[in-house]
């Protein structure tokens, strides 16, 4: 089992499979990806060895995220490969769902558990705002397929922004009212690309907290492999909401993921300041070497991340580890 110095235990493996996207997310991308961002990204035999080093050291559940995943034309054999590795239990998605109304079905069929949709407006004149793209009608009927085919878990999050969604509490929980999906806000996060944007726009998921409360949603408890999200349910609504507030105290004290990044690089934390290059351990099929490796290497994982004292680490912008 991997753990670190603080006697967390890393179950979940979050692999970015490239660093380019076709959306502009004005808080991530808004000039697009650079021109090498689809340089040297990790290929499918090393995502079999590195998913395979994982799960012999415990990680049980994959989230494949970018970058935008479905650029990726192997992305179904991308998902078969991690779900065929012994002991990995589920394989998710993290997308922004351009692709999912054509592709839904091939992802299930190779073996894909879940989805998390990014919709940071249901407003179709905000979306395309705040993303740059027009196709929010599609990625709502796919949300809608996905539900259809009887898919658990499937969440929608939306980054709580000052200038465009602020507002929206009442449009999202009217989406839920009647749909079994969990809406998650996600506080803003400050990167290396975005500090005027993130200080004109962030806001603490606390006020949304207390509407939600005020309304009579109530908190639920938490599992012990749940995520950092804190959830709601409420009984007039079939979905649930939920909150990311990575600036509130303790929200590293029960991390439960690492991440690699589709240049094969091991990021213990979303704001760390190094990386750590895996690629020489991909090579061939011995995962002993990576095991010792990522043993050694995760001693060094620190308590918590900086964010509050505005320190990013090494991150740009979040597509390139994946979010
Ligand atoms: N392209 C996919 C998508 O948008 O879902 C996957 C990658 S994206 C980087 C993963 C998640 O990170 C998305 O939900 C996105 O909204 C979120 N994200 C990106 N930049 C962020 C930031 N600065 N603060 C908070 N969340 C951010
Ligand atoms: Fe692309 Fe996701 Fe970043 Fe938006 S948040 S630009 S969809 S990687």
């Amino acid at each position: 089992m991997l753990t670190d110095k603080y006697a967390r235990r890393f179950t979940y493996l979050r692999l970015s499979v490239t660093e380019s996207c076709n959306f502009r997310c004005n808080y991530c991308l808004p000039n697009g990806p650079d021109c090498t961002s689809r340089k040297n990204e990790i290929t499918l035999p090393e995502i079999k060895r590195v998913v395979t080093a994982f799960a012999k050291t415990g990680t049980k559940k994959v989230r494949i995220t970018g970058g935008e995943p479905a650029l990726r034309k192997d992305l179904a054999d991308i998902i078969r490969t991690c779900k065929s590795v012994p002991g990995i239990e589920q394989v998710v998605i993290t997308t922004n769902g351009y692709r999912l109304e054509r592709d839904l079905d091939t992802w299930i069929e190779a073996g894909l558990d879940s989805i998390n949709v990014s919709i940071d407006s249901l407003n179709p004149g905000t979306f395309q705002m705040i993303t740059g793209d027009s196709r929010l009608p599609s990625i709502l009927r796919g949300i809608d397929m996905a539900l259809e085919r009887g898919m658990q878990n499937v969440k929608v999050n939306s980054v709580l922004l000052r200038d465009y969604n602020a507002s929206e509490l009442p449009e999202f929980l009217q989406y839920v009212r009647d749909r079994g999906v969990t809406m998650r806000f996600i506080e803003l996060m400050q990167t290396g690309d975005n500090r005027a944007y993130y200080k004109r726009n962030h806001v603490s998921g606390q006020s949304v907290k207390e509407k939600l409360l005020a309304g009579g949603w109530s908190q639920t408890i938490k599992s012990i492999t749940a995520g950092p999200a804190q959830e709601f349910s409420h009984p007039d609504y079939a979905g649930r909401m939920g909150l990311i507030m990575p600036y509130s105290t303790d929200f590293c004290a029960d991390c439960n993921r690492l991440r690699v990044s589709s240049r094969g690089q091991l990021f213990m934390c979303l704001f760390a300041e190094q990386h750590n290059d895996l690629r020489q351990y991909l090579q061939n099929d011995d995962s002993a070497p990576l095991i010792q490796h990522l043993h050694d290497v995760l001693q060094g994982k620190a308590e918590s991340h900086y964010l509050h004292e505005e320190f990013t680490g090494a991150t740009r912008h979040l597509a390139m580890i994946g979010g």
